[in-house]
């Protein structure tokens, strides 16, 4: 544990309400949003401002001292959970919380690195525009966080992940130096893009304190339907006749199995089925635009929906009559995760694969981990068009340990599936990071080209390994 000597300096230096150490108030944010790592931590140092950020960091290296910059610690792969030794300091930026401007007629907010999510998205409206990026834990996550993740959601399809969202970074660097990148510039060719290094480092490379982020019209009109599909490849045929039919107005298009919508009308009440026809997968897809031009997005889906069905690729369909109802449909995307859990124990995999690629992976993955792992059942589901899917591997039936199956079967399960996905040419991680629950499965897997790259890029801003030491960066004998 940090030494209270080395924290009553940080106190000299930020002030007592810039350094937490009462543990009542240290607790909630050692452990993770899955409870699943467990941490410690002296203090944790939440400074208010970007001169007080690059003050902490400064001490910090002077002493020697390791930090973990965390937002809303809802990382998925434990990501902002300090060392269970308490060897470090949490750096929370839940303080910098201010929207330094709004900018619509530039399509660009400037906030600092701990703007909630839904802060910046209520802003966005507000000025009739909108942030198209979205996610469950939208509540909690930080504009830090997100870019720190290279976050991405059910809107990548149309609008990208955060590397296209982030038009400048300012940012704290492990020497206590402020990088001054803020402005939106559309060219800048002054050698290594620094922000896109900033962005999905996992704050390994130091702290995001501000970004410009890019603004897209607000929605106008939408309309949100369902399709049956008899097979993945057919829900990969629907979205490019969409793509063909609808342009780039194709704002969501989400793929699920019938047994995970069974789930999801067996666990979460007031749930039914938008179509009556059970073909084995589905599509949600959403139109959206940003005029009341005609014809509107229902006319022009509807017509798109006809020819599938004309084609065969969609056995049946519909389009959501009201808002509540087109609610109705999304709240079935947005229940999967939950109703999965109430279903049982399962092992849950964040993956993508090229596009083309990815409705015959869907298949093989799930029928070979089930031939492998005698019992185990496995499904997929979620954002076809990117390639990226988050795939499941259930518990045999009636497992009441969900723990010590995953002790016993765990690891073996990873590897299997870890190794299909590389075979198939994808990535282990396709949304939630690396943080320490893939490091080492990272390590086993990357070409040495990327690990030596990764390990290159991170001595050069961090010599020290202070920044978030044991995320991401595979550790020696890892690889
Ligand atoms: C219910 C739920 C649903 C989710 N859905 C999605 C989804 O659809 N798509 C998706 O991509 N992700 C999803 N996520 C995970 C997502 O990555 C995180 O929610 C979010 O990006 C992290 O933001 P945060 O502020 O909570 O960061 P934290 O969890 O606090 O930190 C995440 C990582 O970023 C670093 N970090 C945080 N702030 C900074 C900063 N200012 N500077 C430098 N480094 C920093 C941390 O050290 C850590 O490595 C989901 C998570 C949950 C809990």
């Amino acid at each position: 544990m940090i030494d209270q000597h080395v924290i009553a300096r940080f106190v000299e230096r930020l002030g007592t309400k810039a350094v937490l150490t009462d543990p009542d108030d240290i607790d909630p944010w050692v452990h993770d949003w899955r409870g699943r790592y467990h941490g410690a931590a002296a203090a944790i140092l939440a400074p208010a401002s970007t001169a007080e950020v690059a003050a902490a960091v400064g001490l910090a290296t002077e002493l020697g001292v390791p930090l973990v910059p965390q937002g809303g610690n809802s990382s998925m792969v434990g990501g902002a959970t300090p060392p269970a030794d308490g060897s470090a300091l949490i750096l929370s930026l839940r303080r910098m919380n201010r929207i330094r401007a709004m900018a619509p007629d530039d399509n660009l907010a400037i906030c600092d690195a701990g703007v909630i999510l839904a802060t910046l998205h209520e802003a966005a409206e507000a000025v009739g525009r909108r942030f198209p990026l979205s996610l469950g834990a939208k509540g909690s996550a930080t504009i830090g966080g997100l870019i720190s993740t290279n976050a991405g959601g059910t809107q990548v399809l149309r609008h990208g992940t955060m590397r296209a969202l982030v038009a400048g970074i300012e940012a704290v660097l492990p020497d206590g130096s402020i990088y001054e990148g803020l402005d939106p510039l559309k060219k800048d060719n002054r050698g290594y893009d620094i922000k896109q290094l900033l962005i999905g480092a996992e704050g390994t490379l130091g702290v995001v304190t501000a970004a410009s982020l890019r603004l897209v019209p607000a929605i106008a009109t939408r309309a949100v339907g369902w399709v049956a599909v008899p097979s993945p490849e057919d829900a990969l045929s629907l979205l490019r006749l969409a793509e063909a039919r609808l342009g780039d107005t194709v704002e969501g298009f989400e793929i699920l199995s019938d047994e995970t919508l069974g789930f999801v009308l067996g666990h979460i009440p007031d749930t039914r089925s938008p179509v009556g026809t059970r073909t084995p997968w589905h599509v949600l897809i959403e139109i959206d635009h940003a005029d009341h031009s005609e014809p509107g997005p229902a006319a022009r889906l509807e017509e798109a929906l006809a020819e599938a069905l004309e084609r065969g690729i969609a056995a049946d369909a519909t389009i959501a009559a009201s808002e509540a109802q087109a609610e109705a449909f999304w709240r079935i995307r947005e229940s999967l995760s939950e109703s999965e859990r109430a279903q049982g124990p399962a092992l849950q995999y964040d993956v993508s694969v090229p596009v083309a690629r990815m409705p015959a992976f869907m298949v093989d993955a799930a029928e070979r981990v089930q031939a492998q792992f005698p019992g185990t059942t496995a499904s997929s589901f979620g954002h076809l068009g990117d390639g990226n899917v988050h795939f499941h591997v259930r518990a045999p039936r009636g497992t009441r340990d969900g723990p010590a199956w995953i002790a016993a079967q765990g690891e073996a399960i990873n590897r299997f599936v870890h190794d299909m996905v590389v075979a198939a040419g994808g990535s282990i991680s396709a949304e939630h990071g690396i943080g320490q629950m893939k490091r080492a499965e990272l390590g086993r897997l990357a070409a040495p080209a990327r690990i030596g790259a990764l390990r290159a890029i991170k001595a050069a801003f961090d010599p020290g390994g202070l920044f978030n030491p044991g995320k991401l960066i595979p550790l020696p004998g890892e690889d």
